[in-house]
């Protein structure tokens, strides 16, 4: 159903060539994959080798355990991730999740992850988009892995504002309380989040506190992207 024949670049839109699946050669040249040295907790890129942790990490309490993310949000995969988002490209999953596993596959089964989560966006703005991305890209996710996804266990009630103009901490504030346990009952002990970004964390964060409270003691994320941090 998703395949668009003749198939074009997710990034630029140019047609692709025969012996290409999803991305071209110039706009794969152009991504930016995360390099060494890498924040413990999150992910992000650090400028300096000296830090385990990025600035964020170090100030703000952060009680998952580690993140997965693959590329630095930047051109030209942002454009890719704004049509995903935005003008309906759910098949852009297909190579977001192929990169995430390609990358990080052998680490979810080592840790045992029992469930893919996709971070829930709240019911007006899926009536307007009329999908959520995270659970598009938590789906094809769960088909390469062969590990089931559950989005039945937490809800977002609160609609929240762009937060660009926030500082850190007000955006952790914000989101405090934007996510709620539905009352599934779930026994997993771990499990991993599911996003298409991660940008200061706040977002990952408040859906760590909910399923921490259900008692799922070890919460790691994926993200496909991650913001240039500090
Ligand atoms: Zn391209
Ligand atoms: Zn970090």
């Amino acid at each position: 159903m998703d395949i668009v024949y003749p198939p074009a670049c997710i990034c630029c839109g140019e047609l692709l060539s025969k012996e290409r699946l999803h991305i071209c050669a110039i706009c794969e040249t152009k991504i930016s994959y995360l390099q060494e040295p890498c924040c413990l907790k999150c992910g992000k890129e650090i400028e300096e080798d000296d830090r385990e942790f990025c600035s964020d990490c170090s100030t703000l309490s952060r009680t998952f355990e580690k993140g997965f993310p693959v590329m630095c949000y930047e051109e030209p995969i942002s454009d890719s991730l704004a049509k995903f988002k935005y003008a309906g490209k759910r098949q852009y999953s297909t190579y977001y999740a192929k990169e995430i596993v390609k990358k990080h596959g052998r680490n979810f089964y080592d840790l045992g992850i029992e469930a893919l989560i996709p971070v829930p966006i709240h019911k007006e703005k899926l009536k307007k988009r009329g999908y959520n991305q995270a659970k598009i890209l938590a789906t094809e996710l769960g088909r390469l892995l062969d590990i089931p996804v559950d989005d039945g266990i937490i809800k977002r009630i609160v609609n929240t504002l762009p937060q660009k103009e926030l500082d850190n901490k007000k955006r952790e504030e914000n989101l405090r309380n934007a996510f709620i346990y539905t009352g599934k009952i779930v026994e997993y002990k771990c499990v991993l989040l599911v996003d298409d970004i991660y940008t200061t964390g706040a977002t990952i964060e408040a859906c760590t506190r909910v399923l921490k409270e259900q008692n799922i003691r070890n919460i790691y994320y994926t993200s496909l992207c991650i913001g240039k941090g500090n």
